[in-house]
């Protein structure tokens, strides 16, 4: 697998990765006690990154934060680790509803004053070499994106990303916003917030290699079930959350290790934990249609 699909995870989700081998997960510092660390994994994922957690920050003015203090909490998080770690630095990002010509420069200028900070603190930190820098571009159209992306191509990061798409749902401004980053810096950039399959056949396209989704989660709080090849989603039967989805009065036939155990397990609802079981079910079939559009794709 040539691609690299990072699920997002909370302190009180399941552990991906003790289910399903090989999978990467995305931690987002505003979703961990600041005390947390990854020996709290029992088994380690694939690959890790640690986000600001300045998307879900923005709108929260009494949580100060700097880039300093953000990037102390990200090592004291990743401390130890052992496999290939991603730390992000604190970006700005701007919400659909941010459209002044210049709170927009104000934000990328921001993502880029810190982005210089940030480098130099990872710089005289000397991580080993399996941690990587990850530098985060913002911007909401061609020009902001393609000035944002060229200044940070300079810094010197070891991967960019794009931000500020998690919260459109238009698949063209979508992918019209990832073509402009690719213009300036190539398609080795990581796409935050990918929820659709078509979406990311798109990006695919463009040669994208690394997305990364909170989906399988938030189907599963709603009380849905993803199924792969093709791609489908229902309500279980009895749900009252999603009135217009197609709904299933039994589970399908399912090979993902909560229905080897038991296919009932993925039906039960009212307790976290029974998101916890559906969203590893939802994640073993978004992970495997995800894989097979890429390999259709290349
Ligand atoms: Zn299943």
């Amino acid at each position: 697998m040539s691609f690299d699909f990072f699920m997002c995870w909370t302190d009180s989700d399941p552990f991906y990765q003790t289910y399903i081998p090989g999978s990467n997960i995305l931690v987002s510092l505003s979703h961990i006690p600041l005390s947390w660390n990854i020996s709290r994994f029992p088994i380690m994922p694939e690959k890790l990154m640690i986000d600001s957690g300045a998307y879900n920050l923005i709108g929260n003015p009494q949580k100060a934060f700097n880039q300093t203090k953000i990037f102390k909490t990200q090592l004291s998080v990743s401390s130890g680790s052992t496999i290939p770690t991603l730390i992000c630095h604190l970006d700005f990002p701007i919400p659909p509803n941010i459209n002044d010509r210049i709170d927009v420069y104000r934000r990328v200028e921001t993502t880029l004053a810190n982005a210089y900070e940030f480098m130099h603190l990872y710089k005289s930190s000397n991580l080993p070499a399996n941690f990587k820098s990850v530098g985060v571009i913002q911007g909401n159209n061609h020009e902001t994106i393609s000035f944002c992306a060229k200044e940070m191509s300079r810094i010197g990061f070891d991967h960019l990303a794009l931000g500020s798409l998690a919260s459109l749902y238009i698949t063209d401004q979508i992918i019209d916003r990832v073509k402009a980053a690719v213009k300036v810096v190539g398609p080795e950039l990581h796409v935050f917030g990918i929820s659709g399959i078509e979406v990311a056949r798109e990006l695919f396209k463009l040669g994208i290699r690394s997305i990364d989704s909170s989906r399988p989660m938030m189907v599963s709080m709603y009380q849905c079930l993803i199924y792969s090849n093709p791609i489908r989603i229902y309500k279980i039967g009895h749900s009252n959350i999603q009135r217009n989805m197609p709904s299933l009065d039994s589970p399908l036939p399912c090979d993902c290790p909560i229905c080897k155990k038991d296919p009932n397990l993925v039906f039960q609802v009212g307790a976290k934990s029974h998101n916890n079981l559906r969203a590893v079910h939802n994640y073993y079939h978004l992970k495997l249609e995800l894989e097979t559009i890429y390999t259709q794709v290349n």
